[in-house]
Parts: structure tokens; C-alpha cells; sequence
């Protein structure tokens, strides 16, 4: 296993599903609290950071933003936060992320959605300078009520910024409580605008969620761990070649799915399975933890995880010749690999 667990460190890696307000440094965060004067210690900012073993939902799950929200209201710590989560990346071998946030959840001190873009923007720019990695940003739709503006205005943004850093828009939130069907206006615009999109999606709700997602034409689709639900629409995803981002660990905490982790079941049905952190600090994981309990807890191999990284190049929403350097970089790797 050991030797297993060097590979897993040193296989490439490219990552599609992952939030920065949830993948924040628990040291970060307390430093910034220390400076706003607040009586914290860090054991304390790290629980309110994580979940537990005993999570129940998606619900309580979603309760662990409140601090990074608190704290990711300024152009200072939003780039540092985007710099750092894409430092920590490149630590761990990633060539290539999508990093996501919601502009709407970050104006609660006045920035403007173009400040908070543009912030990310520098961030990650400073990280691709500095370390080894590439990446762009998913900016997210917020299910919710009565928050069409800001979706709306999140559409518009995104198209602002497309091709030069931002690559999509998301639907994140809590989808148990307000359905995919509900935010159909929201897509109808990105669709128009052509931008590309993900929805998280049978995650928290089942295979209906799934379908409407890709009624509005999502490329790729959150999670989508539910569709086992459904035959024909597995089918359908295999057919359209729509790969899933899926997060073994968030799943198992938020209940999305029971132990173990369908990602065999997924994989093994030939759907277009891509694996990923989802949130590093609330999961208390890493891609590297992912990837150690795929191996395991299922029947999956090494190389099975090497395809996954491959699917992950091929379904990004980078630029056709990235994907394909990407994909070159993946499968190169392989080769030196094995013939060690
Ligand atoms: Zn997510």
C-alpha cells in the first residue's frame, strides 16, 4: 500500500469539482480573526470549518460556509484564498483545476461582482505564475428564493469574464429544498450567452434532477452519483458522453449515497467518471485522500484512477488545445509510469 500511496502523490492530476469557500486554510482563517480582534483558537476555527463523522445531510453540511463566508467579504482575502487553495493543488501534483464560488455570497461588505471576480482572477493568475499548475474558475448560480437578480447577474458576469478566467457557471446550494426545475430562466440566459455549465445534480435529490439538468444542456453534472436510480437515464449519460464530478468522501458525509461509495458501480457502467475533493477543508480531504479511498474501498486500480484524470482533462472547459496537452500530459505520465 505504501508504494500504492507514492504513485497516488505523483500521478498527475486534474481536478473539476471544487469549492474555494470550502477548501480554505484553517490557519488562514484563524489568522484573519486574530486580526479582526476575535478570541478564537484554531482547534475551534477548525471545527467550525469541518464536518464530523456524524453529519447527517447535505443541510448541515452546507452550515460549515458560514464562517468562510464571514471571512471572504475583500479583495485581499479572496486573492489569497484563491492563491493559496491553487498552491496547496500544485503541492499535491494537480496540472489542472476548476475552482468554483458564488459571486452573490461575497458582496456582504460592498464588493461589487466584478471586484470579486477580478480578485479570484488575480489569485489564481499569481499561483499559475509561481507554482505549477493551470486552472480556471466556475463561477456558481445559488439555489435559493427570490434570488433570480443575482443569478442573473452571476450569468452576466460570467460572460464578462469567459476565456479569460472564468470557463463556466454552476448551480450549487441546497437541492433538496429548491428543485433543479426551478431555475430554468437562469440556463435559458447561459445557454443563450454560450457559456458552458455543471449542475450539481443528484446529489442531495434523485434522478429527475439529473434529467432536468441535462434538459437544460449541462455539460457535465455535479455529482450525479443518483443517476444509478435510473436506467435509461444512465444510458443517456453514457451516450452523450456527460462526465460526472464525483466526491467520494462529501457523498458519504452529506448522505448522498451509503457506504461504500458507488464509484465501482459508476465507473464500471462505462459513464464518464471524474473524481474530485469538492470541499478540502469542510471534508477535511484532498484529492489525495480521494484517490487513497477509491483503491481502498473498491476494486478500482491505480489506472483506473489515471482513465478518471483523463476523463477530467477531456470534460473540462478549458480550450480545445489545453484539453488536448492536458490529455497528452495525463497519458504521457501513464507511459513513464509503467514502464518503471
Ligand atoms: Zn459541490
Amino acid at each position: 500500500m505504501k508504494n500504492e500511496n507514492e504513485e497516488i502523490i505523483k500521478m498527475p492530476k486534474v481536478i473539476l469539482h471544487l469549492h474555494l469557500d470550502g477548501s480554505l486554510r484553517p490557519e488562514t482563517v484563524y489568522k484573519w480573526l486574530k486580526e479582526q480582534g476575535k478570541d478564537v483558537t484554531l482547534e475551534q476555527v477548525k471545527e467550525n470549518l469541518m464536518v464530523g463523522k456524524n453529519c447527517r445531510d447535505l443541510n448541515e453540511y452546507l452550515q460549515k460556509f458560514d464562517l468562510p463566508l464571514e471571512v471572504l467579504q475583500t479583495e485581499e482575502h479572496i486573492n489569497q484564498a484563491t492563491y493559496e487553495l491553487f498552491e496547496d493543488l500544485a503541492k499535491q501534483n494537480v496540472i489542472y483545476a476548476e475552482v468554483r464560488f458564488a459571486p452573490s455570497l461575497h458582496t456582504k461588505q460592498g464588493l461589487d461582482y466584478d471586484k470579486i471576480v477580478e480578485s479570484a482572477i488575480a489569485g489564481m493568475n499569481e499561483a499559475k505564475e509561481k507554482c505549477k499548475i493551470d486552472g480556471n474558475l466556475i463561477l456558481c448560480c445559488m439555489r435559493g428564493k427570490d434570488n433570480k437578480a443575482e443569478n442573473l447577474k452571476t450569468v452576466e458576469v460570467a460572460k464578462k469574464y469567459l476565456n479569460k478566467g472564468v470557463c463556466a457557471l454552476d448551480l450549487a446550494g441546497a437541492e433538496a429544498i429548491f428543485p433543479t426545475s426551478d431555475f430554468e430562466d437562469i440556463f435559458k440566459k447561459a445557454k443563450d450567452l454560450n457559456i458552458p455549465f455543471t449542475i450539481h445534480a443528484g446529489e442531495a435529490s434523485g434522478a429527475e434532477s439529473i434529467k432536468k439538468a441535462l434538459e437544460f444542456g449541462a455539460k457535465r453534472i455535479g455529482h450525479g452519483v443518483r443517476c444509478l436510480e435510473d436506467n435509461n437515464l444512465v444510458n443517456n449519460l453514457v451516450q452523450n458522453e456527460i462526465p460526472l464530478e464525483v466526491c467520494p468522501i462529501s457523498n458519504l458525509q452529506t448522505k448522498a449515497t451509503g457506504e461504500p461509495h458507488p464509484i465501482e458501480k459508476l465507473y464500471r457502467k462505462n459513464l464518464k467518471v471524474t473524481i474530485s475533493p469538492d470541499n478540502n477543508t469542510v471534508s477535511n480531504t484532498s484529492i489525495i485522500e480521494e484517490d487513497k479511498y477509491v483503491l481502498e474501498n473498491t476494486n478500482l486500480t491505480i489506472n483506473d484512477l489515471r482513465q478518471m484524470n483523463i476523463n477530467a482533462a477531456r470534460g473540462s472547459f478549458t480550450e480545445p488545445k489545453k484539453k488536448a496537452e492536458l490529455t497528452s500530459k495525463l497519458s504521457q505520465k501513464e507511459n513513464e509510469i509503467m514502464q518503471k
